[in-house]
């Protein structure tokens, strides 16, 4: 203990051969512990981890959810970011078949609209920024329809009245919050004549109405004669799974997907890249050719096109859906179709590496577990998994480990799912685990 204050720089060379901050942080740290007073030291020192574990950084999910909000969704190999070519510019926007300026959307909206069925494609950074494009680009000033069902709130505050709010469309409330017929649609145009722009179907995502409910068909909605856009959420490209041997997963089981959302009547679809798909941080905007054509002229899609590096792992992903290889290349995609006998025995070699006395210590053991495709998508839905299961709260001491390892509690177990870890990563989970100190 210390009650006379170091001087600025003398802590700050304890912090900097304590930690890894550079200097200027280091220096931030020792001030703030110098205002603060008591064990300057120590004080100064535990700043500098909180702000050392505040980077971002690689960590291993194994919280058997697979796509987790709060570890950046889908997950995805550097390479996909980079073709492995290390610092090379790119031919982004320039065309190489004529020397001139090029179109950052050629490739992926040829991929996307072979593998959707759209004419046409786009993409922004969100999805919340394509449904915010999509009504304002085609809306602004005019009416769009909603089931009130389908006036929700998804995540973190993206809610659909204010979305149009913000876009200059006005939402016409249209039957109720949980039955919704084509009549009250049609009563709807009657009423706002030509006003109404388009009808705009939203996928609830993360919650679901059960019982006593009614939703008109996409067939009916597109016979109204208003373009139907129906913002699906999560991105699957298709619901029969072709890049997947056999059926269709059965956690899929009534997810929308785009090809068949398109083919079922709607104008134009909008979705997640990072949910289902299995892809970077993006939002696609897939259908008739001459409304993604208004969508891609209005001002806003200059303000919400994403950068390079989403556009190489889109374009990587979608080849790996093209070309059937997406179950072995897209991480998401592997992960949720691995056979559960293989997650199983994954857990059984992990405890076998713990040996006997320390795994017999820490409790070590493989249990069945529920996985989640996660993100909003597919609720309820549970995939079967395995995890390796430890006694008591381990979840603090997992997360501080070099290699953060984000486990789940359940009760005064902690439990390791497998499911959301790759492969690859077994042995940073047997590692982390045998690094845990035993009372
Ligand atoms: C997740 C979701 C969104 C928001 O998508 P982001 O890519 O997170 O912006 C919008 N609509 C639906 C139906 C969703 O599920």
């Amino acid at each position: 203990m210390s009650d006379r204050p170091p001087s600025v720089d003398s802590l700050a060379r304890v912090v900097t051969a304590g930690s890894s901050l550079p200097h200027a942080l280091a220096v931030r740290c020792a001030r703030l512990a110098i205002a603060s007073g008591g064990d300057f030291e120590s004080l100064a020192l535990s700043l500098a981890r909180g702000l050392e574990l505040s980077f971002v950084q690689p960590v291993i999910n194994a919280t058997g959810v697979l796509l987790h909000t709060n570890l950046g969704r889908a997950p995805l190999d550097s390479s996909f970011f980079g073709f492995d070519a290390g610092a090379r510019p790119t031919s982004l926007e320039f065309d190489l078949n004529t020397g001139n300026r090029g179109s950052r959307l050629a490739a992926v909206a040829a991929l996307l609209a072979e593998l959707t069925g759209a004419e046409d494609a786009l993409v922004v950074n969100n999805n919340a920024a394509a449904v915010l494009l999509v009504v304002g680009a085609l809306a602004a000033g005019r009416d769009v329809a909603v089931s009130r069902g389908e006036s929700v709130e998804i995540g973190g505050g993206f809610r659909i009245p204010e979305v149009l709010e913000q876009s200059g469309a006005r939402l016409v409330d249209v039957g109720t919050t949980n039955k919704t017929r084509a009549s009250d649609y049609a009563r709807a145009m009657a009423k706002h004549g030509n006003d109404i722009a388009l009808i705009l179907r939203v996928h609830p995502s993360n919650f679901h109405i059960e019982g006593f409910t009614q939703q008109p068909s996409l067939g009916e909605l597109s016979a109204l004669g208003v373009p139907v856009v129906s913002d699906i959420g999560s991105g699957l490209l298709d619901a029969r799974c072709p890049w997947v041997e056999g059926p269709a997963p059965a956690w899929l089981h009534g997810e929308p997907a785009a090809r068949q959302t398109l083919a079922d009547g709607a104008a134009l679809v909008a979705f997640s890249g990072d949910k289902l798909m299995g892809g970077p941080q993006c939002g696609i905007v897939a259908g008739r050719a001459d409304l993604v054509a208004s969508c891609r002229a209005h001002p806003l899609m200059r303000a919400l096109r994403p950068g390079g590096q989403t556009f190489i792992a889109l374009q990587q992903v979608l080849l790996a859906f093209a070309t059937k290889r997406a179950c072995t290349d897209v991480p998401f995609w592997a992960m949720a179709t691995a056979s559960v006998e293989s997650v199983y025995e994954r857990a059984q070699a992990v405890v076998a590496s713990l040996g006997t006395a320390l795994g017999g210590s820490l409790g070590a053991r493989v249990e069945a577990t529920d996985a989640v495709p996660g993100a909003g998508s597919t609720p309820g839905a549970t995939i079967p998994s395995a995890g390796v299961v430890v006694d008591g709260d381990r979840c603090a001491q997992l997360r501080s480990r070099p290699v953060p390892v984000i486990a789940r509690r359940e009760g005064d177990r902690t439990v390791l799912d497998l499911r959301s870890v790759a492969p690859a990563d077994d042995a940073a989970v047997v590692e982390s685990l045998s690094s845990l100190t035993v009372s």
